[in-house]
């Protein structure tokens, strides 16, 4: 009889201890968990990413619910603020050659009123949608023109009448038009042209490249005065396309937060249901501990007061009896509890490597709409949001260690004659020869950037202005020793370059300028040369 509650009692301990073995495996499992889930999102954003390497931290350091719930709540507010953000970005910049391109208009005196308030909304536009709305009511705006009432006919004259060419780089009114390709006065390929650099602005994603293309092959035909609001509203509709794609991959990014966050709060619930049921195992145990001492007390006192052997064997047996009765509904609930335990664990081990199939593969596609979003598909350069982004990091960085940086821009001299010379089609091809020759030129260090058109962004770290002048020259060299091939003929192509470097109460933007400047003042003594600022 004793050996039989001895032995329940033992196992009973040895149950117990597979109980504790099976929670501290539950738990290893959901803060794995957890941590595959933080993976699955990095990457995405930095401030996120802040979030969840503190979230991998508290896993990692064994951090109790309570901070583990804090920590989840900040990965989730970083989830929200990615949101907002990813809704304010925009593409392109294209306002200034709009509001240009309006005031070289000659319109009929009914249309102007209507002319400048357009062109004060182009000035005001921040979002492309705007930019899209705008486009058709400048498209009607021509057509308005048009119309037989409004003087009709020759409006391609009337159009240019007064300006002639459109700059798309004309960012300084002293500055010299573009040599023997400056524009002809009122014939319809200046309208084509114009369409060109407004969709060369406007930066559209890479799905788009084949409609632009196409758009831009009939532009670069010229345009009859009929055709030209049919191409902006054309032009219109591709920002349109645009803007529904990104609204679509915003979604899914929205859609995949949504499921990361939801996944969090999940596993969080699991981990708090989890202790939960550690700690009712662990008050059951305590409870049958009570009741065993409990009865031993009553056996003790039994055997201090016992006259009757016959009596006292009889009260020995009851109180054993009692003992084993607990024992025995303790270890049916521990088992229930434990085979509970035991598929909960094997679900969410389930769960687990789902998820990380799942997160591989989400984590995939977010690297590649990410390094879509950041590179130009043209040149497979970084785009100017990525040159944004980079510039006030390293600018930073230079600041906190007291390093030098240097910023170089570099102009391709002369470009509208390539378009002109040899088609647009050609002057892609000889951008793209450009961006790899520069490229092959700089260090590893280097962020080169495409920020327009055919204009780059080279920045460089720990480099001052007298070393950010050596590389640069030889880069130019290089790139003007280059000889892009067309139809058989070698066409040479120069570059400019402006080269500034950080100086005391700069911010990027001023760096900016300067180098900015020193390019113009490359363009203005002759080309094919680098300036650097002056002091
Ligand atoms: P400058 O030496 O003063 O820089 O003369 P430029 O002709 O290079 O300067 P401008 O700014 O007048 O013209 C830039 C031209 O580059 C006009 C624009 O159509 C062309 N361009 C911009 N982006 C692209 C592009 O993606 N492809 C092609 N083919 N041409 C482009
Ligand atoms: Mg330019
Ligand atoms: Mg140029």
């Amino acid at each position: 009889m004793a050996d039989d509650w001895k032995q329940k009692y033992l196992a009973n301990l040895d149950r117990q201890e597979r109980a504790e073995a099976t929670w501290q495996a539950t738990e290893t499992l959901l803060r794995q968990g957890l941590t595959r889930v933080a993976l699955a999102a990095q990457g995405v954003d930095e401030r996120l990413d802040r979030e969840l390497d503190a979230l991998r931290q508290a896993i990692r350091g064994g951090a109790d619910v309570g901070r583990l719930e804090r920590v989840i709540e900040g990965v989730a507010d970083a989830v929200v603020r990615l949101d907002e953000q990813r809704s304010q970005q925009t593409a392109g910049n294209p306002q200034d050659l709009l509001v240009h391109w309006l005031d070289s208009l000659s319109l009929p005196r009914e249309l102007r009123s209507r002319a400048k308030t357009l062109r004060h909304r182009f000035a005001e536009a921040d979002d492309i949608g705007q930019m899209e709305q705008l486009l058709h009511e400048l498209a009607e705006l021509v057509n308005s023109a048009l119309q037989p009432e409004a003087g009709g006919g020759g409006l391609m004259k009337r159009l240019f009448g007064s300006q002639g060419g459109i700059k798309a780089g004309d960012r300084e009114p002293g500055h010299e038009g573009a040599g023997p390709q400056a524009a002809t006065v009122g014939e319809g390929p200046q309208v084509g042209e114009f369409c060109i650099q407004l969709l060369d602005t406007l930066s559209l994603p890479a799905e788009l490249t084949e409609q632009v293309e196409s758009l831009k092959e009939r532009l670069a035909s010229g345009l009859s005065e009929h055709a030209i609001a049919p191409a902006l509203h054309a032009i219109a509709d591709l920002i349109s396309t645009m803007r529904r794609q990104m609204e679509a991959e915003n979604h899914e990014l929205q859609d995949f937060l949504r499921q990361l966050t939801g996944r969090l709060q999940d596993l969080d619930q699991h981990l708090a249901g989890a202790q939960t049921h550690h700690r009712a195992g662990v008050d059951s145990s305590r409870e049958l501990d009570a009741a065993v001492q409990a009865q031993v007390r009553h056996i003790e006192s039994s055997v201090d007061r016992a006259e009757d052997p016959q009596q006292l064997k009889a009260e020995i047996q009851q109180r054993l009896e009692t003992i084993l009765r607990h024992l025995d509904e303790h270890r049916e609930s521990d088992e229930a509890r434990q085979h509970q335990l035991e598929e909960q664990l094997e679900r969410l081990n389930q769960r687990v490597r789902e998820m990380e199939k799942e997160g591989e593969s989400l984590r995939q596609r977010l690297r590649e709409k990410h390094e879509q979003a950041v590179r130009d598909p043209l040149t497979g350069l970084y785009n100017r949001l990525a040159y944004d982004e980079r510039i006030v990091q390293e600018f930073a960085r230079a600041k906190r260690y007291k390093q030098p940086l240097s910023l170089a821009v570099l102009d391709i001299d002369r470009f509208k004659r390539i378009n002109d010379s040899y088609g647009h089609k050609a002057g892609d091809k000889a951008l793209k020869i450009i961006a790899d020759r520069v490229r092959n030129n700089l260090r590893e260090t280097d962020f080169l950037a495409r920020y327009g058109g055919e204009e780059f962004a080279i920045i460089m770290p720990e480099t001052c202005l007298s070393d950010g002048l050596v590389a640069v020259e030889k880069l130019r060299k290089d790139v003007s020793q280059s000889q892009f091939h067309y139809q058989g003929t070698g066409v040479a192509i120069t570059v400019s370059v402006g080269l500034a470097e950080v100086r005391e109460g700069d911010s990027p933007e001023t760096l900016f300028q300067h180098a900015d400047r020193a390019l113009y003042r490359a363009k203005d003594s002759g080309r094919d040369r680098t300036c650097a600022e002056e002091n």
